[in-house]
């Protein structure tokens, strides 16, 4: 069978980091075949000029060179050729994160974004992709994995796999090396685990477990009735390292970098009913992935449907996609029966003590951080928690109230459950259906109030579009759940974020109108004493030497910005850090328990 397009990927220098591509076009385009490569990889919404790693690159028709222009930073054309065109790049793959690729002599990832090229005006085209090995002994024993159906390849071999398009091209990261392997079955659904990276003791049978559980109360709860998955198969690529946390959605697979320790072990093997709190992370980031595979892989805004993969796309709705996704990744846990009411209760006042910590909060609405990901939240500096929120943890919150808000003006008949249930239905697709419909803020909301049987316009307005503080103590209490700030408001503190870095303490991030604010102490100061007395690197005696004041009391600060010596003078003002602590409302009266019951189960 002669395929039209047809892409080779050799990993051609694993130790100086280099995929090789042949990108074959059976029949080019007359006028002379355009290519492009992203600029961005969706889900991860910051443009990152993937084709700055693209090295030297050649076109060969029908075996004689053919000239190629590059139009601008992202577009090649090749001169008009008769015969089958055969463009050749290099592509260095030196970053190791879920969003772009990485190559050395122990394991081989690449998103499809980075490194192939898309054949202008033939986005819709079958396409093969044959993964070689790279040369040498050393790599007998590699593996592939990815979502691509293989043409011509064992599973988990080398050899051709087949895209049905572009857009599944790029939406399906491929691994190879020597990783771990898990397998469950999701009702029926062939689901496995990859695990790259050295984890002594691994417990897979663990993993499997839990994952499968999730994955099985995720999917009954897309399709209560069929439990039919909206995927053939599904892969969750794991990359262990020593620190590290990330994770990016796929349309049947995920990628997902992770720290070690966050994964179980044989020799300490997690106990039921207390997991250890690094694992119910990693757990919390394969729901969250998981949940995407519904929710904007298949439920899509509008705007996404092409990708435009040139440019920055409009994203003001990932309050819905990400925040959405975030509340119900750890109420999954629970609902798994993976941990109990009192960590998930955790879990929420850590988010909220994190969205309250800033004033960003209260500059910023989740819309438009949305919108502006790709200039903000992405790109976050040492002023962020005063001037932006993050559309994941208030997202979250805006979900947690949006619940607690229909539960009750229903009487515990509907909730949010029931708006990820119709938005499926209404708005969602498998991708052998055709394109996604797509979907609007103004269809969302329409959803919404549909389920709640009310006019939400007010809710949106603060909450949504605008940064009204969550009336969330309020909401928890009719569900039996007391919301308390438990900070010690005579407490006097300097307002500041410090990292160790040698032997010196850097001030990293300053609170608006904290005492280092009043003070002038800035991101980047070495604060070396305060009073006289030296401050530890860690940062850590600050507030040991600070709980000798009263509020109020004046103090010399000694930095160093650059190489100056500055003497700063701070009037203490209390520490604006919130701590609240959720816990279930002491003889709460029975409506509340019922209330709990509907939304948090037993
Ligand atoms: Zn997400």
């Amino acid at each position: 069978m002669t395929q039209l397009i047809r892409y080779a990927i050799e990993p051609v220098d694993p130790n100086g980091h280099l995929f090789h591509v042949d990108l074959t076009v059976a029949e080019p385009d007359p006028e002379g075949q355009r290519f492009s490569l992203p600029t961005w990889i969706p889900g991860s919404y910051m443009i990152r000029e993937f084709s700055r790693n693209i090295i030297q690159m050649d076109a060969v028709c029908d075996g004689i060179p053919v000239p190629l222009t590059k139009l601008d930073k992202n577009h090649w054309q090749a001169s008009p050729c008769k015969g089958a065109l055969t463009i050749s790049y290099d592509v260095y793959a030196w970053d190791l994160s879920v969003r772009t690729a990485h190559l050395d002599q122990t394991h081989g990832f690449f998103n499809g974004s980075s490194v192939f090229l898309e054949v202008q005006g033939n986005e819709n085209q079958p396409l093969v992709i044959d993964i070689k090995r790279p040369f040498g002994e050393r790599y007998d024993n590699w593996r592939v994995i990815t979502a691509l159906p293989e043409l011509e390849a064992p599973r988990y071999g080398f050899g051709t796999y087949r895209a049905s398009n572009y857009d599944e091209l790029i939406d399906s990261p491929v691994e190879l090396g020597t990783f771990a392997l898990g397998q469950f079955e999701v009702y029926g659904t062939l689901h496995e685990i990859a695990v790259t990276g050295h984890v002594p003791n691994l417990d897979m049978v663990r993993l499997e477990k839990d994952l499968k559980t999730i994955c099985e109360t995720e999917t009954a709860f897309f399709e209560p009735e069929s439990r039919r998955s909206p995927v053939d198969r599904y892969v969750f690529l794991v990359m262990a390292v020593g620190n590290g946390y990330g994770g990016l959605e796929h349309r049947a697979s995920t990628a997902l970098l992770c720290s070690r320790k966050s994964l179980p072990s044989t020799a300490t093997p997690e106990q039921d009913g207390k997991l250890s709190e690094d694992y119910v992370q990693f757990l919390g980031l394969c729901s969250h992935e998981y949940f995407h595979t519904w929710n904007v892989k298949r439920i899509k805004p509008t705007a996404f449907i092409p990708y435009r993969l040139d440019a920055e796309t409009d994203t003001r709705m990932l309050w819905l996609f990400e925040g959405f996704t975030s509340y119900f990744d750890d109420l999954f846990l629970l609902r798994s029966g993976l941990i109990d009411v009192g960590t998930y209760l955790r879990l929420i006042a850590k988010t909220i003590n994190g969205v309250m910590r800033g004033k960003g909060h209260l500059r910023q609405s989740i819309s438009d951080a949305g919108f502006d990901a790709w200039i903000k939240y992405y790109r976050q500096d040492e002023n962020s928690p005063n001037a932006l929120v993050s559309y994941y943890t208030k997202g979250s919150l805006v979900a947690l109230l949006l619940d607690l808000t229909l539960r009750k003006a229903t009487g515990n008949a509907r909730s949010l459950d029931d708006v990820m249930r119709l938005l499926w239905q209404r708005f969602g697709r498998p991708f052998d259906e055709g394109l996604p419909v797509g979907m609007t803020d103004a269809e969302a909301k329409r959803v919404l109030e549909e389920i709640s049987g009310t006019d939400l316009r007010d809710f949106f307005s603060r909450y949504i579009y605008g940064t009204t503080v969550l009336p969330l103590r309020e909401a928890l209490a009719d569900f039996g759940v007391t919301m308390k700030n438990t900070a010690d408001s005579g407490k006097p503190g300097l307002d500041i974020r410090t990292r160790q870095q040698g032997n010196d303490c850097v001030v990293t991030h300053v609170y608006e109108n904290g005492s280092a604010h009043y003070a002038g102490i800035s991101a980047g100061d070495v604060l070396l004493a305060i009073d006289g007395l030296r401050v530890s690197a860690d940062g850590k005696s600050i507030a040991r030497q600070l709980s000798r004041y009263a509020l109020g009391d004046e103090v010399d600060i000694h930095v160093f910005r650059r190489d100056e010596l500055m003497k700063l003078t701070a009037i203490l003002v209390s520490e604006e850090a919130p701590e609240y602590t959720l816990t279930l409302t002491e003889n709460a009266a029975d409506a509340m328990k019922t209330a709990r019951q509907s939304w948090l189960g037993s």
